[in-house]
């Protein structure tokens, strides 16, 4: 069995959630994301906490769909 973090370091360095930017305890799981940002960057965050918050891409996808000249 291998115990190691495929992207080990993230958490150990950020010390926070990348979203709600509470403290991780020190036996505490925590997830990697992958965002972009100009280039790949990847940030800890508590499992079941996300970047990627459904209600912001829908709220996003509503906007598109109302620019003119973007009909869906
Ligand atoms: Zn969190």
């Amino acid at each position: 069995m291998e115990d190691r973090r495929p992207l080990g370091g993230a958490a150990d360095r950020q010390r926070t959630c990348g979203v709600c930017g509470a403290e991780f305890r020190p036996d505490e799981r925590t997830e990697v994301e992958a965002f972009t940002d100009g280039e790949v960057r990847y940030v800890a965050v508590h499992p079941g906490h996300t970047t990627h918050s459904p209600g912001r891409e829908q709220a996003a996808a509503r906007k598109l769909r109302k620019m003119p000249g973007h009909a869906a």
